[in-house]
Formats: structure tokens, C-alpha cells, sequence
């Protein structure tokens, strides 16, 4: 097999402002894996806030002792020996496992998803997020995707109210969205440090029609976040308090469930076998991306029919996405049946 690493620089359309801070860029890794004349993608991008970067991610995956030859009956061993190897790198290896999912799909003429669980086929909505923004950002935003259903509102701030009623103000004009009603979760990036602060932030919300809160309360505050939970009228899902496979055990109790990134836990090898521990435990499954492009949103799709909602927008996001393949169609995303992951780089 031959693998290609190359750095790059996705650029928002619009600034990207959340609890940490606003941005107009995301750094990214991109691998090709190729063999037998067949070439696989795969995409990690790196927000700032993560320990692991895009430039360090590539030295990372040019050390990996990979084998010769890929041998699709095995890549789910060598997956699963990387993974022991790539502490500190799970983006990296995120790009690694998408890129040979895509080969093995291509290479077996099949769409990516059949290689795993199909049989669910919970068909969920996407949600597209808006940064914390000005009404007329907003507007200017919700204008370009009137056919999403669900709006990931990002919080935090002293203006937190105010960006909810805004969203409930465009959105209740007449005219503005077709018949369908428009829902709406939030995600508040870790900014909520007090407990019963946060839960009066819980009851308002589900007073507005709230669907779901995402990391309300700071990862070093899990008893906090537990005690949350058991008072909480919305479901609570953790982001930042999870990151792989182990993590789960350890947030069971504090939240109804977890959002699952490639980046985070090390690949769709891992993601999936996330998803069936989590089903044990009754949680509910959010599969969601970095500010990242088509190849990684179209990668962490293939596993979206077995989640109760998937946050992959990113590619809506991205003004100089280098692969298109990623189909949004009455708020959810469509997967394509091109074999792998569905995805062609311009
Ligand atoms: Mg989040």
C-alpha cells in the first residue's frame, strides 16, 4: 500500500464563533491509501482547542509500522492494533481508518455503511450550526439552508437567552421556513461552571422547544454533570467528557448519551464498536464532526443510519472544501450508493 499525507487549510464561510473563541480557519490532515490501483480518502481537522495538530498528525502517521499489502479481511485487526499504538493521535488515525474504509468499500464495489450495522436505519436529522451570531448573521445564515429541520444553536456567552429567542423569533415568521416546524439543540461548549445555573438554563429551554443540550457544564465537573442529568427536563448529551471506547463507562449515569467524532475516538473501527457499547447502556447516539470537509463528514456518515441524530454540516460550513459527495435533502443527510464512501476530490 501506498500512503500520501498532506496538510491543508479549510477557511470558513462565515467566522465561526463558539464559547472558546471565533475563528475563520481549521487545519486539517488528509491520507490516501492506495493499492490495486484503487485510491482512498480520509480527513481529520483539527480545531485549536485539541492537544493534536495537523502537522504533528502527519509526522505521526509516517512513523506507523503499516503493513505491505492491505488485506481487507484483516483491516479491522490492524485497526484494532493501531488504535493501542496511536494514544495522543486519534485524529490521525481517524484520517488513516477513513481513508482505508474508503479503500475497502471501493475495493468490494459496496458502499462503506454495508460493511457495518445496517439494520437500524433510524434515518436521523442533521443539524446545522450556528455559531453565536447577530440577528442579522442569523438571518443570513438560516437563509441559506431553509431545508434543515434541526439548528445546533451554539451558547455560552452572557447573550445566551437572547441568541435563543432570536432563533425562535426568525424562525416563527411567517414565511421565512416552509410548513415544516423547525426544532432546535444546543451545545454550550463546557461554559455553564454552575450547576444551578445550568439546570435553570435546562428548564428555559425546554420552555422554548429545546430538542437536546450538548456539554453544558466543564469536563472536570462529572459529579456536577451527574447530578444535572438526574434534575434535567432535555436529554443531556457529552461531548467534550468522551472522547474513545473507555471513556463511556465512566460518563454511564452522568448524561443520556454521547457525541461520537472520528476525530475524537480514532476512526469509524472504533465509532462502531462505541455505538453498540453505548446501545447497551440505553444512550442515546450523536455522531458529530470537526469543522471539517466532505471526506471526513461523508466518512463519519457512513455509520449515520444507527444514530438517533448526526451533526455533520461541516461541509456546508467550508468555503474551499477539496471533495464534494456529502447530499443534504430535507434535513438529513442522504447517503449515496457509490462505492465507498461516496466521495470524489475535485
Ligand atoms: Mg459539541
Amino acid at each position: 500500500m501506498q500512503l500520501h499525507t498532506y496538510n491543508y487549510t479549510l477557511r470558513f464561510k462565515h467566522p465561526f464563533a463558539i464559547a472558546a473563541g471565533t475563528r475563520n480557519t481549521t487545519n486539517a490532515l488528509f491520507v490516501e491509501v492506495s493499492q490495486d490501483g484503487i485510491t482512498g480518502y480520509g480527513e481529520a481537522a483539527f480545531p485549536p482547542y485539541l492537544t493534536e495538530n495537523a502537522v504533528v498528525a502527519k509526522v505521526f502517521l509516517s512513523s506507523l509500522p503499516l503493513p505491505e499489502k492491505i488485506v481487507p479481511e484483516r483491516i479491522n485487526d490492524l485497526l484494532e492494533q493501531l488504535f493501542k499504538q496511536s494514544k495522543d493521535y486519534y485524529g490521525a488515525l481517524a484520517a488513516l481508518d477513513m481513508a482505508l474504509h474508503d479503500w475497502w468499500g471501493k475495493k468490494k464495489q459496496i458502499p462503506t455503511h454495508q460493511l457495518f450495522d445496517t439494520s437500524k436505519n433510524l434515518s436521523p436529522l442533521c443539524t446545522y450550526t450556528i455559531g453565536m451570531s447577530t440577528e442579522t448573521e442569523m438571518r443570513d445564515k438560516l437563509s441559506g439552508v431553509k431545508s434543515f429541520r434541526l439548528f445546533k444553536l451554539k451558547l455560552g456567552n452572557n447573550s445566551d437567552k437572547s441568541i435563543v429567542k432570536t432563533f425562535c423569533k426568525i424562525r416563527d415568521e411567517e414565511n421565512f421556513f416552509d410548513h415544516h416546524k423547525r426544532v432546535f439543540c444546543i451545545d454550550a461548549n463546557r461554559a455553564w461552571t454552575d450547576r444551578e445555573f445550568a439546570l435553570d438554563m435546562m428548564f428555559w429551554l425546554q420552555e422554548q422547544g429545546c430538542v437536546f443540550a450538548e456539554q453544558p457544564m466543564p469536563v472536570n465537573k462529572l459529579d456536577d454533570m451527574a447530578r444535572l442529568h438526574e434534575a434535567c427536563p432535555l436529554p443531556l448529551i457529552l461531548d467534550e467528557s468522551i472522547q474513545t471506547f473507555n471513556d463511556i463507562a465512566r460518563v454511564d449515569g452522568a448524561c443520556s448519551g454521547i457525541n461520537i467524532k472520528l476525530v475524537k475516538c480514532g476512526g469509524l473501527y472504533q465509532a462502531n464498536k462505541m455505538i453498540a457499547d453505548a446501545r447497551k447502556r440505553n444512550m442515546k447516539i450523536l455522531i458529530g464532526c470537526m469543522s471539517e470537509g466532505s471526506c471526513g463528514a461523508a466518512g463519519a456518515s457512513q455509520l449515520s443510519s444507527q444514530a438517533d441524530w448526526v451533526d455533520l454540516d461541516g461541509p456546508l460550513l467550508i468555503a474551499n472544501d477539496p471533495f464534494k459527495g456529502v447530499n443534504y435533502s430535507e434535513g438529513k443527510i442522504v447517503l449515496n450508493e457509490i462505492s465507498g464512501n461516496g466521495i470524489k476530490k475535485f
